[in-house]
């Protein structure tokens, strides 16, 4: 039997030691070229000629690599390509489909790590620490860890009696499972894909446009480790056509997606449109929005308070769909918070990934810059809020916002309950003895309910925070910051508008991703 995975340690890329010097090295070596991404379907290139480019967001001016778009002719090619595919991998014992996942681990955190982690820091604009623990650690412990609940899963059985033998069988979905993923993070890229495959499944898998390349390499590595051809089929292309030809489809049996609560709610109306054509009712499983909270109690422990506000909601340009948007604090704390805040901050300008000094590196593109900056332009003339740290932005070399703090007046002003996906975190100072009020509008505001914090020291405060907002988070942290969760340890999901929480790295997820027929046999 397989044993419980220990998560893989990130590795330090302080200045100076040889595993930085590694991946810079290779990060510049990737940035000198512009390669040429195909499609992959059936285990074969396909290259389209029509392209679309990769670029570095904290230096857009450089292309990493040009993508082949697939097309209608190229999406039915994959779908046929996957049925076919599956006729061999469904009676693949599971043991042998687990171990390809887990040849692949090895080889991302043997031979490959520096290349991925140079992909990630490149064309997703992250410093070496946050491309380690993303593309690194949390893609290799989400394989590890699913082929270990996919043996807690195939070794379940229900108990028999002498003249009676119950059995169930774990089959894949009636026919193939699509899986779109986000660029924020390339462990999601990975899992989203392999987690149905390793049930049995087949995929097309249509990673983000912004994260191609570090994508591509992973698939890859998936082929290196031995997945056969068709088992996931790599598809970049235009979401409508993707929703066209494959949501479409009626041999779609599930869709695994992270990205916007938007684009989820469109492909659940067209599922539900199409109902009537499938084989089977698709199963959807969906990361989406969020809008997470910091709340701090008067009891909260400053210093541990400012840095779950700066790492939570600045890390990786706040483009977690973890990060912490919206802060509320009691009126007692907030001049402490309001000064040590401002040291924090006041010189972490963001910068290009090569800079060791910065802390944060640009947004991801053109179109998250300018939403960003949307927002940043209403604010300086909206009378319910002010910028008191940041507000500066600027794409001429790279996608660069500041890290923005927001002071409301109220607690529903627009970037208090809206998501942005930036930089920026609104604060809302509250009086301490509304504490219960505020808490309420806190669990209702949104709309959302992915990650929130809290931070207090007082029992009785923290026991009753935690019940007020019982369904405003589905990974709620007590002083700790709303981001990192880690597979194996905190299951990742939440409710409401940000999705069906079906715990990504969970034996709940896969268990999305298997058909039971029930057998019993009576002698
Ligand atoms: N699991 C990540 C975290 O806890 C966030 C995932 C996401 O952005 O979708 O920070």
């Amino acid at each position: 039997t397989l044993k419980k995975p220990l998560n893989e340690r990130p590795m330090n890329y302080r200045v100076g030691c040889p595993e930085r010097d590694a991946v810079m090295e290779e990060l510049e070596r990737q940035a000198a070229m512009t390669i040429d991404i195909p499609c992959i379907i059936g285990g074969k290139e396909v290259r389209t000629g029509n392209t679309k480019a990769c670029v570095e967001p904290h230096r857009h001016a450089n292309v990493l690599a040009n993508f082949h778009l697939a097309g209608k002719e190229e999406l039915e090619m994959a779908i046929e390509a996957a049925l076919e595919a599956k006729k061999t991998w469904k009676n693949m014992p599971w043991e042998h489909r687990a171990s390809i996942f887990l040849k692949a681990a090895e080889l991302l955190t043997g031979p490959y790590r520096t290349k991925m982690a140079a992909a990630t820091m490149l064309c997703q604009s992250k410093n070496p620490y946050e491309a380690e623990i993303d593309v690194v650690c949390e893609l290799a412990d989400f394989l590890r860890f699913n082929a270990y609940f996919l043996q807690e899963i195939y070794c379940t059985q229900p108990e028999s009696s002498a003249n009676v033998w119950n059995r169930v069988e774990y089959r894949p979905l009636e026919g193939f499972v699509a899986a779109v993923s986000p660029f924020n993070f390339t462990s999601i890229g990975g899992n989203l894909p392999t987690a149905p495959a390793m049930c049995g499944n087949v995929v097309l898998w249509k990673p983000s446009s912004t994260a191609v390349l570090s994508n591509y390499y992973f698939m890859q590595i998936l082929m290196e480790a031995g997945m056969p051809a068709g088992v996931i089929n790599f598809v970049p292309c235009n979401g409508s056509d993707f929703g066209k030809y494959v949501v479409s489809h009626r041999c779609m049996a599930g869709f695994h997606f992270t990205g916007s609560t938007e684009v989820f709610q469109g492909i659940w109306k067209q599922v539900g449109e199409n109902i009537t054509s499938y084989k089977s009712y698709p199963r959807l499983v969906g990361e989406t929005g969020g809008k997470d909270f910091i709340f701090a109690h008067k009891s909260a422990d400053l210093e541990a308070l400012i840095c779950g506000l700066v790492r939570g909601a600045f890390a990786y340009q706040g483009q977690k769909c973890s990060a912490a948007s919206r802060a509320y604090i009691p009126e007692s704390l907030w001049p402490a918070v309001r000064e040590r805040l401002h040291e924090e901050l006041k010189d972490k300008k963001p910068d290009d990934v090569r800079n060791p000094k910065a802390f944060l590196n640009a947004v991801i593109d053109k179109k998250s810059f300018d939403h960003i900056k949307e927002y940043l332009d209403y604010v300086k003339h909206d009378p319910d809020s002010e910028i008191i740290e940041g507000g500066n932005c600027d794409d001429s070399v790279g996608y660069f916002v500041d890290p923005t703090v927001i002071l409301a007046k109220h607690d529903k002003t627009r970037t208090m309950v809206e998501e942005i996906f930036g930089p920026v975190l609104t604060i809302y100072v509250y009086p301490d003895d509304k504490l219960e009020e505020i808490m309420r509008s806190c669990d209702k505001s949104t709309g959302y309910a992915l990650t929130g914090a809290i931070y207090a020291n007082d029992r009785l405060a923290i026991m009753e925070m935690e019940k007020a907002l019982t369904n405003a988070a589905g990974n709620f942290y007590i002083n700790d910051k709303p981001t990192g969760a880690v597979v194996g340890q905190q299951p990742f999901g939440g409710g409401r508008g940000s999705g069906t929480n079906d715990k990504a790295g969970s034996a709940v997820n896969l268990y999305r991703w298997v058909s039971q027929r029930v057998i019993k046999e009576s002698f």
